[in-house]
């Protein structure tokens, strides 16, 4: 740990999107900070596409789910700029779309959903049809039937933003330990951050979670390809659901979501990737000039309720796990509240659940 600093002693298991990003405001906010991380191989934030989307996020019956996302949303500017590298963001805005009448009614009950939640957002959450969406995004199919416009909700490039973390944690003094913690008693720091992913339920046995796997393909586009779209696309296709987030190279094609029968290597299946090459060449039919540079697989780290767990656990450890689809999303709430029970600022005890408000956290 950096010892030029008096400050107390964190250590943070897990050097994922979580870990580090918790990581990163504990030191900025005078924490001496050692991060021990299992590995890249099983990391969900590495394979993920990056999207930022609370309004499309909003599912009914996730009422408390939408509020944190929109909270973290907001945040993420400021987080970008503590990094220093605007290209981490990849997209500002997202377009809903929707192939036939079925899909767009879809769309129309997530949309009245967020709109009932927070009235504000009817500004954010704007409906279009067929000529703006081509409008927008000539690329896209033209037997669409109509969408929405989510302006603020756009994507960064996960694998850029894993990287500059660990540089900016790095650059605040903390110390990194590339070994697997098998036991927290063996730590020795005044706290201890359990941010391990899945990883969290063999050091925490009562962090209740599961995963939920998703293949996930990356394609880069050629010398003869059309340009990928400008905006995060999420469309809903024949009942099933397939989204394009721009790269500088090409796009990220995501995800399918189940449960595994087994939990071990996250391979991708045969299946799983048919269907999004399917629905992904339905949607923006220049996409097969494109090259299919990587089919891969990862598990999201769910709870039964849908909301992150982030919670004191005895007088030394905090847990911040079971972020689901919305780890990267959540990452800049899921800091700030950590940091909170970390002080103790405004902590009302173990308690303390994502339903607290955070303030604004050390960026
Ligand atoms: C296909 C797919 C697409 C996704 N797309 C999005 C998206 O668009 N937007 C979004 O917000 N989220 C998305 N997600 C979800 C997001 O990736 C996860 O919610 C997020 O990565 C969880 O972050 P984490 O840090 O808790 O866990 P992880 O990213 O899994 O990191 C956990 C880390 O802990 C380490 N670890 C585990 N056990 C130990 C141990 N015992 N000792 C030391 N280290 C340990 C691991 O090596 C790993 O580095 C997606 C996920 C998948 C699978």
């Amino acid at each position: 740990m950096n010892t030029e600093h008096p400050g107390p002693t964190l250590a943070v298991v897990g050097g994922g999107v979580i870990g580090l990003t918790c990581a990163l405001a504990a030191a900025d906010a005078g924490h001496r900070v050692r991060v021990h991380d299992a590995g890249v191989t099983d990391r969900a934030a590495w394979v993920a596409a990056g999207m930022l989307g609370s309004l499309g996020e909003g599912h009914p019956g996730e009422d408390e789910l939408l509020v944190c996302s929109a909270r973290s949303v907001r945040r993420w500017p400021d987080l970008v700029a503590r990094l220093g590298d605007p290209a981490v963001m990849a997209a500002t805005e997202s377009l809903f779309v929707a192939e036939t009448s079925a899909d767009a009614e879809y769309l129309a009950n997530l949309a009245g959903f967020v709109w009932s939640r927070a009235p504000r957002s009817h500004e954010d959450l704007r409906p279009v049809d067929l000529a703006e969406i081509r409008r927008r995004e000539p690329g896209l199919s033209s037997r669409l039937h109509s969408g929405y416009v989510a302006a603020g909700e756009g994507a960064v490039d996960n694998r850029r933003l894993l990287s500059r973390l660990r540089d900016a944690v790095a650059g605040a003094g903390a110390q990194f330990v590339d070994e697997r913690v098998t036991d927290l008693a063996d730590i020795d720091a005044d706290q201890v951050l359990v941010a391990a992913g899945l990883g969290t339920r063999a050091l925490l046995p009562d962090v209740d979670l599961h995963a939920a796997k998703g293949e996930i393909l990356r394609l880069r586009r050629t010398r003869w390809s059309v340009a990928p779209p400008s905006r995060v696309i999420r469309a809903r296709m024949r009942g099933r659901q397939v989204y394009l987030v721009p790269r500088d190279d090409g796009v990220v094609v995501g995800a399918t979501q189940y449960e595994p029968l087994d939990e071990g290597e996250a391979v991708p299946e045969v299946g799983g990737v048919a269907d999004l090459l399917a629905d992904a060449t339905d949607l923006m039919p220049g996409l097969r000039t494109y090259e299919l540079v990587e089919a891969g697989a990862g598990l999201r780290p769910c709870t039964a309720d849908g909301l992150p767990d982030i919670r004191r656990i005895d007088d030394r450890v905090v847990v911040a796990a079971g972020h689901g689809r919305n780890g990267i999303l959540l990452a800049p709430y899921t800091a700030d509240i950590v940091l909170r029970l970390l002080t103790g600022s405004d902590v009302v005890g173990p308690e303390l659940s994502t339903t607290t408000t955070p303030g604004g956290g050390t960026w």
